[in-house]
């Protein structure tokens, strides 16, 4: 028996979360067996485990996005007991049942080996949000990084504050968006030498372009303050579309597309091959300072989930959350 959060549906379609113990026989199909050590919460985690956002399949449902543990049994070559290993995206969590659980069965495709210089509970320090963000400065490098401040969107939270680590690390000047101002110090502390209020980018597009300003952008927002910043960007520069925190609409004009070449890049973490898997983890273990990593942490265990699931949900989750199933 392990313990697991199991998520319910009773026939009024309200859900509950709580943690049950079940037995091996209720894992489903899958090629290795793990024994999870570290979990986390992500903006989606905050939809499985309440209201379910659409992203639920079945019920009852172990929610967790991503997870970190120990292989214990393996029916596919890559993979034998013992291996450390790291799981993000594939729809685990959410079509398939995920990390909040001391044991987990997946496809080894899924799978990824654990990065040299990570342990289980670093990567899910990082997890799918930080994983991201890691996609997102690839993208933005690939295309080039103007001068000048970076902008991070969404700042305080996961993504950002991940983005905001890195693009530091790696030597940029880092502006970080953020709707809580009592969170620049810590902003500041990741590497962020500016902060911009969120009321600043909120409004509407009124003029399609605006002051050059920004070297590059990876935006966990969307809606209107992507619509707003693609004017701001400088000439050839680009943007990382990662988030819709702030809406899924995108307000905008082609304008800044077609008068200096911005870029909107598209970054999904979901579905993405292996060896660009494999390459950003390697990136993180390389450029993400573990010391600063260690300054986003918040820890938890499963009996937490509900409640930092609904505070995700509302923005209210400063950096990063590592939860220990065990
Ligand atoms: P968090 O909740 O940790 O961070 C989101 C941040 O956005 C908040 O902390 C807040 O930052 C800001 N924010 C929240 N609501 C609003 C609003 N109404 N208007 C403007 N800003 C707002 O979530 P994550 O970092 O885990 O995820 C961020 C986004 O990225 C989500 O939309 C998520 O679904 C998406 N995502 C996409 C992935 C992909 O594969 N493309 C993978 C992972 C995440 P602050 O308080 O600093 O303003």
């Amino acid at each position: 028996m392990f313990n697991a959060l199991i998520v319910e549906k009773d026939d009024e379609g309200k859900t509950s979360a709580s943690v049950r113990q079940i037995g091996e026989d209720r894992l489903p199909e899958g090629d290795v067996t793990v024994a999870v050590e570290y979990s986390t919460v992500n903006y989606k985690d905050g939809l499985c485990v309440g209201p379910g956002g659409g992203l639920v399949r079945n019920y009852p449902h172990v929610p967790g996005i991503d997870f970190a543990g120990t292989v214990e049994a393996s029916s596919d070559d890559r993979y034998k007991a013992g291996d450390k290993v790291v799981l993000t995206g594939w729809r685990v969590g959410e079509a398939h049942w995920g990390g909040y659980s001391q044991k987990a069965r997946v496809k080894a495709d899924w799978l990824v080996p654990l990065p040299d210089g990570l342990d289980t509970r670093q990567a899910m320090a990082v997890g799918t949000a930080g994983f991201t963000a890691m996609l997102a400065v690839m993208a933005l490098e690939d295309h080039g990084i103007k001068d000048g401040p970076v902008l991070v969107t969404g700042a305080a939270g996961g993504v950002g504050s991940v983005a905001t680590a890195i693009l530091a690390n790696l030597g940029h000047e880092v502006a970080g968006v953020t709707g809580r101002p009592e969170t620049a110090d810590y902003l500041k502390s990741l590497g962020a030498t500016q902060i911009v209020a969120r009321e600043e980018l909120n409004e509407t597009v009124k003029r399609p372009l605006e002051a050059e300003t920004w070297g590059g952008c990876v935006d966990a927002v969307g809606g209107e303050m992507l619509a707003r910043l693609l004017g701001q960007i400088k000439y050839g520069g680009s943007v990382a579309a990662v988030g819709l925190a702030g809406g899924a609409g995108l307000p905008a004009t082609v304008i800044p597309f077609l008068l200096r070449g911005v870029n909107l890049l598209g970054i999904d973490s979901v579905m993405q091959p292996y060896d660009n898997r494999v390459r950003a983890w390697a990136r993180i273990a390389k450029d993400l300072p573990m010391d600063t990593l260690e300054a986003m942490v918040q820890p938890a265990v499963l009996s937490d989930l509900p409640a930092l699931g609904r505070d995700i949900l509302k923005g209210q989750i400063k950096g990063r959350v590592v939860v220990d199933v065990n």
